[in-house]
């Protein structure tokens, strides 16, 4: 894509006095005096500086921006750990109804009972996918979803008289989870993985006691492998007077097939914007769902929404709840996304979407696998590790096999996650990928570690196709340059 100078110009200083970009009929209706509506103090003493700019000006800016971002409609995006799955455009047909998109928070609640009826139908659904009993829609994100969660389960302790003060956490979890738990308030113990990448059992016996207040795990971890010993785990931390926490933000592995419910979990939040294909990236709006098996329940954020013996639908409160964690329903127009993709699918559906994740991962994983170090050398889930140790031996890092990618139009894996792999690169296909796409990613990075091999100083350089190559990432988020007059 070639760029020109003025497509790079920023909004600001394209503007010229006295353009304007749009044209307004005169006024007829009585123009109100200003210092009765608005106090002076409060009052522009400035006109604002505004970029004046034709229309045009306008829309090449935003088109010349949106085509300098990457997303899954531009490319393969196999980032691992954020199911970055398409985002089917049913989805946004029809949370674009105008009954869903035009209605208001604040309506009563008898003309919006479709609405309801699809929150509450949702709740139904995803308790059904993670087997639990109840749902609360509230939280933004998975993150907000931890510490939801995390919250109800001190709440409960506390409910019975115990101060528990400790959370459990692997060290391959995701970032989020230690985070979390020092939010809401807890301790964070981590605990190593043992050498096949799993919860190490004696590790575990060690650290659980009367001050453990939950282990946050996701199964499959998120090595991709799915902790065998599941329910012993279980049964320890319930034993010691424990709950347990499972990070589902990526149930993709999962669907149809076992339940956080099943396993012995208690509480579980799920990321509608991975597995249930709502838009992410950007920083939001995405979606976190909680889930909890009915202990827990007393303590949910209120409202959530309840069906009447008549069949309407209503706000149920919840008397000992933690409180609410999110203005009126949530994020409703993602909520509407993912209902309509779980409607489209249906369980067995749903159940395939898991099953093609996990054939697509190991069908990259087989074909990689001579090309670098593989770390946990088994059947991998929805996503996998490789290891670049091979290649840092020629003086090429992860980071520069990344960097690299970009230049063929990639976007990158997850690198340098989870921590407790050297050199890690973490792929996670998703199930939307083709077979053709997925040849064409691995013949990409099997290319890329020749060059490794043959020509490392191409690959320290790279990318060299990007609008800028490599960035200080520290300087650029601390003291970032945000016009162009670099050209
Ligand atoms: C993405 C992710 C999260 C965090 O979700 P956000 O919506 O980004 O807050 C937590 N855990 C795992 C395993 C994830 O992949």
């Amino acid at each position: 894509m070639t760029t020109t100078k003025h497509d790079k110009a920023l909004i600001f200083e394209l503007s010229q006095p006295g353009r304007v970009g749009y044209a307004l009929p005169d006024c007829d209706v009585p123009e109100l005096e200003i210092d009765s509506l608005i106090p002076t103090s409060l009052q522009r003493s400035q006109p604002a500086e505004l970029p004046e700019v034709y229309e045009v000006d306008v829309i090449r800016h935003y088109t010349a921006l949106s085509r300098r971002n990457f997303g899954i409609d531009n490319g393969f995006y196999p980032l691992g750990s954020c199911t970055m799955k398409y985002n089917p455009k049913i989805n946004e047909d029809v949370a674009r109804y105008a009954g869903f998109a035009k209605i208001h928070p604040y309506q009563p609640e008898s003309s919006v009972q479709g609405a309801l009826e699809l929150l509450y139908s949702l709740q139904q659904d995803l308790q059904e996918v993670t087997g639990m009993d109840e749902v609360t829609l509230q939280p933004a994100a998975g993150a907000h979803g931890e510490w939801t969660g995390l919250m109800m389960i001190r709440a409960y302790h506390e409910s019975r008289g115990e101060h528990r003060t400790k959370v459990i956490v692997p060290d391959s979890a995701h970032g989020t989870n230690p985070a979390s738990a020092t939010v809401a308030g807890f301790d964070t113990i981590t605990i190593k993985s043992n050498d096949k990448g799993l919860v190490d059992l004696e590790a575990l016996r060690a650290d659980v006691g009367p001050d453990t207040a939950a282990l946050m795990l996701t199964n499959p971890n998120t090595l991709g492998l799915f902790e065998e010993q599941i329910v012993e785990i279980a049964a320890i931390v319930h034993e010691a007077g424990g709950l347990l926490y499972y990070d589902g933000a990526n149930a993709n592995a999962i669907m149809g097939i076992t339940r956080p419910g099943d396993m012995g979990f208690d509480v579980v939040h799920l990321n509608l914007h991975k597995t249930m294909s709502t838009p992410h990236g950007g920083g939001g709006p995405g979606a976190g769902p909680v889930g909890v098996k009915s202990k827990l329940a007393p303590f949910l954020p209120s409202p959530i929404i309840g069906r009447k013996a008549d069949g309407t639908y209503y706000l149920q409160d919840i008397p000992q709840s933690i409180g609410r964690v999110k203005g009126y329903f949530g994020n409703f127009g993602i909520l509407v996304r993912a209902y309509t993709y779980i409607r489209t699918y249906g369980g067995e559906g749903l159940r395939q979407v898991s099953e093609n994740a996990v054939l697509n991962a190991n069908y990259m994983l087989r074909r990689l696998a001579p090309h670098f170090d593989v770390p946990f050398d088994r059947a991998c889930k929805h996503e996998f590790v490789l290891s670049g140790n091979r290649q840092k031996k020629w003086g090429v890092r992860t980071l520069d096999m990344a960097k690299r990618l970009l230049d063929f139009g990639y976007h990158p894996p997850t690198i340098y996650f989870p921590l407790n792999v050297e050199e890690c690169i973490m792929i996670e296909p998703t199930e939307t990928e083709s077979k053709e796409t997925l040849d064409a990613f691995i013949d990409t990075l099997i290319q890329i570690t020749q060059e490794a091999e043959q020509n490392p100083e191409l690959l320290l350089n790279a990318p060299y196709t990007t609008d800028v190559s490599r960035l200080d990432e520290a300087l650029a988020a601390r003291k970032p340059v945000l016009n162009c007059s670099c050209g």
